[in-house]
């Protein structure tokens, strides 16, 4: 269990004063010339020497990341760009930086972009954060007033200007190539990688995607040091990570983990353990909706970090955990979020825009059983012709939590299927419109 002196956001319920003379009497602000001073290679080579990897899903090395930035520009500007568009349902973590801990940010921000070459950052915020966003804009004025953004940033010689973009609701535009179009003032439609953003990213230029976490913790890491960080987890999952726990338990909350802690023990100590009894728990979701369900069984020995999850064939993704007791109609839920991605598909990838209403259609007669069971298999090999073919990872993400329902719920889904034919005397097969 993580101890409160390793704890990096010491302000996450909101329980002490946000702003800039809380944030510095919580030690954020402190130093952070003598951080800027130590220089680009030094800041790139201390991040990457901490382990940390992205917070927003996919875990890349955030170290690798900055480094990719060129070190000489060739005339055109280098950005940061930093993803609050925080849509992953079951994911409510960057929303509590964003509106609890706003100057670790900023001033992460600025540490981020001085490393990269950058002297602009945008934050782009899902539009329903309305108030977060105001808030931040606030924490950012103060900033600009005390010197320590803007001009000679901190007496650093460093220009350093920080704009916050708010998003109009579309999911999509959390991919980072999306967003970047959508910061553009474009349609959000995700852009082929390679390029990678480092090489071509806003408005053609220089760009790292980075997620509010993943920057957020930027500053307590060059503060306390890398061995400090790669000290915290296990290894290759080192650190701490916010943990967003959601469902049927009797707290719901966000709280700061160590990344190798069983998932258990997170459910139990933050969220008051599963209502009814750990017995009464059915299956977990570990990481938003896009990374495969998980059985209780499974749920009671894994540990909520990337490698551990990928082992049972699922994610950390946001580890925004989706709680579901014994009274959850499992089939149903995972039905629910085929229909969010058939509603969130750009639509510029046919198998994507044809597979997503596919899965989506499949999904809602398998909830009636209205289906033989041979479909089944039809319906895995559907995710499996999505899978892998896309442009982006909403593909990916529509296709595996189907996929972990048939891995672990099939006996479930056949069930149906025969309590259908018991009540109407015949199979419901029906054509997929
Ligand atoms: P990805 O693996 O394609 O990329 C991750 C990051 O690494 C990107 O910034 C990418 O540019 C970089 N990268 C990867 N390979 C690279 C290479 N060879 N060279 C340079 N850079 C490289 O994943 P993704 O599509 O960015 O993210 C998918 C994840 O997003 C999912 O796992 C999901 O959990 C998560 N997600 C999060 C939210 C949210 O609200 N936070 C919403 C939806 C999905
Ligand atoms: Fe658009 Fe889906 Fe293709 Fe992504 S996978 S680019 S959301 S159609």
């Amino acid at each position: 269990m993580l101890s409160d002196k390793d704890r990096i956001f010491t302000n996450i319920y909101g329980q002490n004063d946000w702003r800039l003379a809380g944030a510095r009497a919580r030690g954020d602000w402190d130093g952070t010339a003598a951080i800027l001073a130590k220089g680009r290679d030094a800041i790139v080579n201390e991040m990457k020497a901490s382990g940390l990897r992205g917070r927003g899903g996919a875990g890349f090395p955030t170290g690798l990341k900055w480094s990719f930035m060129p070190k000489v520009s060739d005339g055109r500007p280098s950005y940061l760009v930093i993803n609050g568009d925080e849509s992953e349902p079951g994911t409510c973590k960057d929303r509590e930086i964003l509106r609890n801990e706003p100057h670790k940010l900023i001033e992460s921000a600025l540490i981020a972009s001085f490393a990269m070459g950058a002297h602009t950052a945008y934050i782009y915020i899902r539009g329903e954060y309305y108030r977060v966003a105001q808030r931040l804009q606030v924490a950012i004025d103060e900033a600009y007033e005390a010197g320590l953004i803007g001009r000679n940033a901190c007496g650093s010689g460093w220009d350093f200007d920080f704009h916050i973009h708010s998003g109009a609701g579309a999911y999509i535009c959390g991919e980072e190539t999306a967003l970047l179009e959508s910061l553009e003032g474009k349609k959000g439609m995700p852009r082929m990688k390679p390029p990678f953003p480092a090489a071509m990213g806003l408005y053609g230029c220089p760009t790292t995607v980075n997620n509010v976490e993943s920057i957020a913790v930027a500053s307590t890491i060059l503060r306390r040091g890398a061995s400090w960080f790669a000290g915290l987890g296990r290894p290759n999952n080192v650190g701490t990570k916010l943990m967003s726990i959601a469902g049927h338990v009797n707290r719901p909350c966000v709280v700061e983990e160590e990344l190798g802690t069983p998932m258990r023990e997170i459910i139990e100590r933050h969220a008051g353990g599963v209502r009814g009894g750990w017995d009464n728990l059915k299956a977990v979701i570990p990481g938003g909706c896009s990374v495969p369900i998980l059985p209780a069984a499974t749920c009671a020995t894994v540990l909520m970090d990337f490698d551990s999850l990928r082992a049972e064939r699922s994610g950390l993704g946001t580890a925004g955990m989706i709680v579901m007791d014994k009274s959850t109609d499992v089939i149903a839920a995972i039905a629910r979020f085929a229909k969010f991605f058939k509603h969130e598909s750009c639509g510029q990838c046919t198998p994507c825009r044809e597979g997503t209403g596919w899965m989506m259609r499949m999904m809602a007669r398998m909830v009636e059983g209205r289906a033989e069971v041979e479909e089944i298999d039809m319906l895995d090999q559907v995710t499996r012709q999505v899978e892998g073919h896309t442009i982006c990872a909403l593909g990916d993400a529509s296709a595996w939590p189907i996929q972990g329902l048939i891995r672990h719920f099939r006996p479930e889904m056949e069930e149906r299927i025969a309590a259908y034919k018991a009540r109407h005397g015949r199979a419901g097969l029906a054509p997929t419109p």
